[in-house]
């Protein structure tokens, strides 16, 4: 297991961890098996989309602000009701097939650590099971 540390400079942002976790997969000496990449906060989650044109992270951020509203009428007295709810939409792990060593990501897939109430220091954690 190893934990990642990311440092955010926005509130809502994606940041691109696909290399850290290969990294931890390559410390493992996995060959086969499982990497579990994990969030471990309630308003920054884990998810798996396009890193080649990073419009693309722009725009899933652009798209969940339209599905929830920073200002939505929440009652959670911190204010940032929005971002737990899109840490809940995205979910706070997910999962990657490990074949030869290597992450089995398609061409266009990137692991990103989905920042919902920064600039915050946040932490992923990797475990890494063999199958
Ligand atoms: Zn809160």
């Amino acid at each position: 297991m190893s934990r990642i540390a990311v440092r955010t400079d926005r509130r809502e942002q994606l940041v691109d961890i696909t290399r850290e976790v290969a990294d931890a997969v390559a410390t493992s000496r996995v060959a086969q098996g499982i990497a579990h990449v994990y969030s471990t906060h309630t308003t920054a989650g884990v998810t798996i989309n396009e890193n080649a044109d990073p419009d693309v992270a722009h725009d899933l951020l652009s798209g969940l602000e339209r599905l929830v509203p920073r200002s939505g009428g929440w009652r959670h007295a911190e204010g940032n009701s929005d971002a737990h709810l899109k840490a809940t939409l995205v979910g706070a792990g997910v999962a990657v097939p490990i074949g030869e060593g290597h992450l089995l990501l398609g061409q266009w897939q990137g692991i990103y650590l989905c920042e919902f109430d920064g600039p915050r220091s946040r932490h992923v954690i990797v475990t890494v099971v063999g199958a």
